[in-house]
Parts: C-alpha cells; sequence; structure tokens
C-alpha cells in the first residue's frame, strides 16, 4: 500500500504534505505533488494536512481519479 496524490493537488501545490511527511518521500512535479510508492511508509500524517483533500490511501481513491494511482507510480519509472 502507499498513499497516492490525486487531480486536487494540480494548481494548489503548496506542499504543505512535505512538511509533516517524516520520511520526505514527496516529490515535486511540474503539475503537482507526488508520492514516491516504495518510499511512503504509510503513517497517514499528509492526508489530513491537504487544504484541498488531494491526498488518498491507494486503496480508496475516488472513482474518478483512480488514474491517478499509476501516474504517481510512473512519475518515479
Ligand atoms: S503517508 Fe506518511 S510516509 Fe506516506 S507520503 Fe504521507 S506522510 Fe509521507
Ligand atoms: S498538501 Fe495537497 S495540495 Fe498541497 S502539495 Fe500536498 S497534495 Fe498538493
Amino acid at each position: 500500500m502507499t498513499y497516492i496524490i490525486a487531480e486536487p493537488c494540480i494548481g494548489v501545490k503548496d506542499a504543505a504534505c512535505v512538511e509533516v511527511c517524516p520520511v520526505d518521500c514527496i516529490y515535486e512535479g511540474e503539475d503537482q505533488y507526488y508520492i514516491h510508492p516504495e518510499e511512503c511508509i504509510d503513517c497517514g500524517a499528509c492526508e489530513p494536512e491537504c487544504p484541498v483533500q488531494a491526498i488518498f490511501p491507494d486503496t480508496d481513491v475516488p472513482a474518478e481519479w483512480t488514474s491517478f494511482i499509476e501516474k504517481n507510480v510512473t512519475f518515479f519509472d
């Protein structure tokens, strides 16, 4: 399991999640931030910090944003 960042981050990118991640596994991309799926320890600390609720466990991503699971993984390929 990992946490992933979905569409609401695009255009916001305030990095509030980056501040609280204990393992520094949230990285800046051109359009949004991304969580490294192998470095994330699933602590959940980032989820409540996001002002636009863009962060979800990969098992609980809203249907319209499931493509962001793949997008988060692909960013690190
Ligand atoms: S769940 Fe924890 S380890 Fe994973 S990205 Fe969020 S703060 Fe970092
Ligand atoms: S806190 Fe939310 S909006 Fe801000 S960078 Fe992280 S995922 Fe994006």
